[in-house]
């Protein structure tokens, strides 16, 4: 770039990507939230805004107590999650990404408002059916897991992908979270294990058939995606799902869920960025 002078030490030309020392120690966090009350809330908190779309993805690139912090609405639905995460890390090196929002009781001892941290997530749409000839009908409790990454070969055909894989939440986001605990006041916190596929469950019998044989505590439609793509490119990520519905103890739907989820994780991003070493 013409007229940089010696300013930077730069080492890398590319566009938008930090190239200062500075710029690097202070990589984004990327908060997401799929429709436009799972973002807005926290998208309104940061200062210094600028907005940039990408396809149907809008980034709110601002600041939070000086540190980028970029919230992204991504809409709904593992595709629009899993583009969405992979254009937020190509455009700004993210260094954590945190999937947010609602999602649907799977655990009846969950109430809605209560908040699942995602020690663990899991896409419950990647399943294998059984073999069953013209008609001898369908049987969706005899699917089994299916792990499309278990190898580059064919999944259908590999014992080895017969298997549930589990996205691990990120050690530190977790830690930081649990740290603010004490700050959400309209429910508990607890660990548990996000389940996502674009699927809205209301049979309470595949509800538990999930509960049971997959260990899910709730199910939501973006987080697994967002799991996925985090790991192909080795950001630390985590899920923080709060329970908007809960079809298996009656807990009807409330949408004030959402707005109640990014005020807690306004406070998980504040203290995670207290944490990390460049901080002064
Ligand atoms: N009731 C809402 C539906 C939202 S669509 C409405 O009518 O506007 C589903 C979105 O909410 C997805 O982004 C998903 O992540 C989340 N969600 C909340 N509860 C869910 C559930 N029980 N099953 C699946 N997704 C759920």
């Amino acid at each position: 770039m013409a007229g940089c002078g010696s300013a930077a030490k730069s080492e890398s030309t590319s566009g938008d990507k930090p190239t200062t020392a500075e710029e690097i120690s202070q990589r984004p966090i990327i908060v997401q939230g799929p429709m436009p009350i799972e973002a807005e809330e926290f998208a309104g908190r940061l200062e210094n805004v600028k907005e940039e779309t990408s396809g149907n993805f809008v980034f709110y690139i601002g600041t939070l107590e000086d540190y980028p912090v970029i919230v992204t609405k991504t809409g709904k639905g593992m595709e629009n999650a899993a583009a969405a995460t992979a254009i937020a890390i190509e455009k700004y090196n993210p260094i954590a990404i945190i999937n947010q929002g609602t999602s649907g009781g799977h655990d009846p001892d969950l109430n809605v408002f209560d908040i699942v941290l995602g020690e663990r997530t899991i896409n419950i749409g990647a399943l294998k059916t059984g073999q069953r000839e013209k008609n001898e009908g369908i049987a969706p409790t005899e699917w089994i897991p299916m792990d499309l990454m278990a190898s580059e070969g064919s999944a259908g055909e590999d014992p080895n992908a017969e298997k549930a894989r589990y996205y691990e939440g990120d050690k530190d986001l977790l830690a930081a979270a649990n740290a603010v605990k004490d700050t959400y006041t309209k429910g508990k916190i607890v660990e548990g294990t996000i389940g996502s596929a674009d699927f809205w469950n209301n049979e309470l019998d595949r509800i538990n058939w999930f509960h049971t044989n997959f260990g899910t505590s709730v199910e939501e439609m973006e987080g697994a995606a967002v799991a996925q793509i985090a790991e192909a490119y080795d950001v630390p990520f985590l899920g923080i799902r709060v329970l908007s519905n809960n079809k298996v103890n009656g807990g009807e739907y409330n949408p004030n869920t959402a707005a109640a989820n990014q005020e807690y994780v306004y406070e998980v991003v504040k203290q995670y960025i207290s944490t990390l070493p460049n901080e002064k």
